[in-house]
């Protein structure tokens, strides 16, 4: 939270993630009086970023929430998917309570308090500055990262200052890689006084992204001449429309073969429908791909399906030939993707193909982990498919461009403060940036207030 001549602005309202017993009153509880809140700023809606708005607007904030067109469609259906989400969390917590004589929970925040944070978003150009409250001056520039992600230029001009010269505080929100597909590449910070910045892969050099594209072909092909099945567990945001795209490309240049290829989860596909909604998004390779009219459409092609029933879902179980299903979740924890292991676990022709970080105690991990069995929906599975994993298709950047970007702000930056990374990243992204002679950095604790 800002507070600038005397308004107090928020940075991202994002969601703390784990088991309801952990998260859930840090998640209810804010540290201050939403209704006393002037403005948000959103950088992106990934839930650990948007997740808590529902929260924050029951709670009695009533102005607008500052973001990109994009982020504000997409953290609209994230949002109720969320509310969804712990709508059932809680109803399954409050049957548990009742056998044992306990009372019921109640949800974080329901579908009906999700919907009402739309009217709040006050879609925001990249490039255009807007003054958001006397003397701070908001300018979105791209990110990166996901479609419709932005890093925050807060432009600040204090009241009485004798000197009225402009202060520029640069908030990254999380910093994507250059050459992702669909979109523009993050833009590096300039002029920058102080710097917010994520350090989520503080303490690692990414892959080349072309090499996971090279290892999702090998995994392709050789699950096919097996005549097996791809299952790919994927987040429905961000991962699921990479991974259409890489798949597009590789079938239209002959690369792979060109097996039916299925999205299902309702998620993934109302994502994509938004991701083709804002082509004001995409960079020029895809920008030149759509205007080329060769195809459907950019996440569209025709061996690709999305399936929203529950009965187009199940209806693949039952066809035998090589394909590929997407689902989510990504760390297989729920959704449909589960129904797919189970259908398809025990089949050596099959691989299951992990593409991200796994949290450790999820389903994802134990496969990532090659356990021999796992547990799903109460009943015990042998693994017999091919488990692969492709590291390197990350949306976040890793340390080499967290240096460069960093660097980029040394000519006139005075600190810079690093969020959003475990301690251990932290203090491997600050030992890097002292070695390239940026002294002043700071890793600050919850509830820290700072004055610049
Ligand atoms: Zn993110």
């Amino acid at each position: 939270m800002l507070e600038v001549n005397g308004s107090r602005v928020l940075l991202e309202c994002g969601l703390y993630q784990g088991r309801r017993g952990d998260t859930f009153q840090r998640n209810k509880n804010f540290p201050f009086d939403p209704a006393k809140l002037d403005a948000v700023i959103l950088s992106h809606a990934h839930i650990d970023h948007s997740g808590n708005l529902p929260n924050l607007v029951k709670c009695g904030y009533n102005g607008p929430i500052l973001t990109s067109s994009a982020t504000a469609h997409l953290a609209n259906i994230m949002l109720l998917d969320s509310a969804h989400v712990q709508e059932m969390d809680a109803e399954y917590v409050s049957h548990r309570n009742a056998k044992k004589g306990l009372p019921p929970v109640e949800p974080l925040y329901t579908v009906t308090d999700a919907s009402l944070v739309a009217q709040h978003f006050d879609p925001v150009d990249y490039d255009e500055p807007v003054e958001v409250t006397p003397g701070l001056v908001v300018t979105l520039v791209d990110a990166g990262h996901i479609l419709g992600s932005s890093a925050v230029v807060l432009d600040i001009e204090e009241n009485g200052s004798e000197i009225r010269r402009k202060k520029r505080l640069w908030f990254s929100g999380d910093i994507g890689r250059r050459d992702l597909p669909l979109l523009r590449d993050p833009v590096l910070p300039r002029q920058a006084d102080w710097m917010i910045m994520e350090c989520t892969y503080g303490d690692k050099p990414h892959n080349d992204p072309q090499l996971a594209v090279d290892e999702l072909r090998a995994v392709v092909n050789r699950t096919v001449k097996r005549g097996g099945k791809v299952i790919i567990p994927a987040f429905a945001v961000g991962r699921t429309q990479d991974l259409v795209y890489d798949l597009h490309m590789l079938m239209e240049s002959g690369q792979i073969p060109a097996v039916p290829v299925f999205v299902d989860s309702p998620l993934a596909v109302n994502a994509s429908d938004i991701y083709r909604a804002h082509p004001e998004c995409f960079d020029e390779e895809t920008q030149k791909f759509i205007a080329q009219d060769k195809h459907r459409a950019v996440l569209g092609f025709d061996r690709l399906t999305y399936t929203r029933s529950v009965e187009e879902s199940k209806a693949l179980n039952g066809r035998r030939e090589p394909m590929i299903i997407i689902s989510a979740a990504g760390m297989a924890e729920n959704g449909r993707i589960r129904h797919h292991l189970v259908n398809n676990i025990e089949n050596p022709a099959n691989t299951i193909l992990i593409v991200s970080w796994q949290a450790p105690e999820t389903l994802g991990r134990r496969l990532a982990e090659r356990n021999k069995r796992v547990m799903i929906f109460g009943e015990s599975y042998e693994v017999r498919a091919e488990v692969a994993t492709i590291g390197g298709l990350s949306a976040h950047a890793g340390q080499d461009f967290l240096v460069e970007y960093a660097e980029a702000t040394q000519a006139t930056v005075r600190e810079i403060f690093l969020v959003h990374g475990e301690q251990n990243p932290a203090q491997a992204l600050t030992a890097k940036l002292r070695e390239k002679g940026i002294e002043k950095i700071a890793y600050p604790d919850l509830h820290e207030s700072v004055e610049i």
